[in-house]
């Protein structure tokens, strides 16, 4: 599957006019969507009879070693296979570009499980067989940060791997994916493709895997000119199977999903503050994120949110709130297409002068769930002189509590050297989670339940403490439990 980020930039320059004085507001900055380009198969027939023979060797050799036992009359039902990295907090980081195409007729013949048209085939007749879902906002900085980890979806064994292949390639040249491929207790497989180069499990054929147990990075291996994992299902039987459940999907009667997604599975993936509008550019490059925290009085900022499955009609209720908790300015929006996998829309707005320095919040309503971002208006240059608090924020670790490892978050408000290092009950030193120094913006510092010896540490209560130069400390509770 080729994907690429249509950018309809519609940059309303218009200067403010009259009076200065009036009540600030935001203007439209721009819009962007992630459109699917459909024009390449995620796996030419070649490859997909060459990964059948693999994966039917690798079960024949797994089973003569009473590695795999024989299939069970056993349901298997699916968790979601992505999720995002620990200690991350982007309320949502995915967006769904294909489902399988049920016509199977081509080209320009084509029927998703729901009879909707969100899936694609070809004049080869390729008819896209899997379930394609994609990292968003950002895919390329997320596969870059290894920041969505694709997971098992259902417990099984390991039955073929393939890693080391390059996954930057935006050509159609026919290179082959990264995969895990996992067999279930009833004999159905599981093909999880285009990861990563380099992110696999070390587990290799014949070993097992929980579920939700990680299994590699969303990435761009194969055919693909934009992260996202292609999710491939087949039955004991060897056919494929469709997991969701539908009036157009006749390759199961019931769901394959533990808890499936609404088709339309609206909602926002992030809402952010900017010091420029953000950059997407052309496959391979990661995109420029132009986040940023902290901001002067006077300054312009950019308020964007990230949409996944937006459609028209749906209003969105944005507003800025001071350190006061005193309204700054509101504003609201409906998308006027009938519908994005992924969108994104975005304002400035001059920071007022007169108003309660702090740290204000962008607030965004949508479908009746209100999502926040905290940013911090301000003298920045005053920051070393604040108190910790006031230029610091260490939001902690999560999860917490820790049962194998975490992930420490913080905001700084400029550049500045931090030390975050992780004590015991007594306030010891159990090790150095992090020494150096660090820009505006937040952060993220993952630690892996070990002391700086490298054992586990023991279960009980630690304190993660997070230290700037000639400021004070700033601690928060950690609680280890195994
Ligand atoms: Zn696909």
């Amino acid at each position: 599957m080729r994907t690429c980020l249509i950018l309809v930039g519609l940059a309303l320059g218009t200067p403010l006019s009259g009076a200065r004085a009036a009540a600030p507001e935001a203007r439209f900055g721009g819009f962007g969507e992630y459109r699917v380009d459909a024009s390449v198969p995620c796996l030419t027939d070649e490859q997909r009879a060459e990964i059948q023979a693999r994966i039917s060797a690798g079960i024949r050799t797994l089973r003569a070693e009473n590695l795999l036992p024989p299939p069970a009359a056993q349901a298997v039902s699916f968790d979601w296979p992505v999720r995002l990295k620990a200690g991350l907090g982007d309320p949502g980081f995915h967006g769904i570009s294909n489902f399988v195409d049920h016509d199977p007729g081509y080209p320009n013949a084509v029927q998703d499980y729901m009879c909707g048209t969100r899936t694609y085939d070809l004049s080869n007749g390729y008819n896209h067989q899997g379930t394609d879902v994609f990292s968003w906002p950002f895919g390329w900085y997320k596969m870059d940060h290894d920041q969505v980890e694709v997971v098992a979806a259902a417990p099984g064994t390991i039955v073929s791997k393939s890693d080391g292949n390059y996954d930057r390639d935006c050509s159609f040249t026919g290179s082959d994916w990264n995969a895990v491929y996992v067999v279930h207790a009833d004999g159905s497989e599981a093909w999880y493709g285009h990861l990563k180069s380099g992110s696999l499990t070390p587990k290799a054929a014949g070993q097992t895997v929980s579920r939700g147990e990680y299994l590699g990075i969303v990435g761009s291996s194969g055919n693909s000119t934009g992260p996202h994992l292609h999710f491939e299902v087949y039955d004991a039987a060897n056919h494929l199977i469709d997991p969701y459940a539908g009036p157009c999907n006749s390759s199961t009667p019931t769901t394959w999903w533990t808890s499936e997604r609404p088709y339309y599975d609206s909602a926002i993936n992030a809402i952010m503050t900017h010091d420029a509008p953000p950059v997407f550019p052309a496959c391979p490059g990661e995109e420029t994120l132009n986040q940023r925290t902290a901001f002067t009085p006077g300054e312009t900022a950019y308020f964007a949110v990230y949409y996944r499955d937006q459609l028209s009609g749906q209003v969105s209720n944005y507003a800025v709130y001071d350190a006061a908790n005193a309204l700054v300015t509101r504003w609201s929006h409906s998308s006027p297409s009938p519908f994005y996998a992924a969108s994104y829309w975005y304002w400035s707005l001059t920071l007022p002068t007169n108003r309660s320095n702090g740290w204000w919040r962008f607030q965004v309503t949508y479908l009746g769930t209100t999502y926040q971002r905290p940013f911090y208006v301000g003298d920045p240059t005053a920051v070393a002189g604040l108190p910790a608090a006031a230029g610091i924020r260490f939001i902690g670790g999560t999860p917490n509590p820790v049962a194998s490892g975490a992930s420490f978050e913080f905001e700084l408000l400029a550049r500045e050297r931090v030390r975050l290092v992780l004590l015991d009950g007594e306030g010891r030193r159990v090790t150095t989670l992090s020494n150096g120094w660090f820009g505006s913006g937040a952060h993220h510092v993952s630690w892996d339940g070990r002391d700086a010896g490298g054992r586990a540490v023991a279960p009980g209560l630690y304190f993660a403490r997070l230290e700037a130069d000639r400021r004070a400390a700033i601690t928060r509770k950690v609680v280890v439990a195994r």
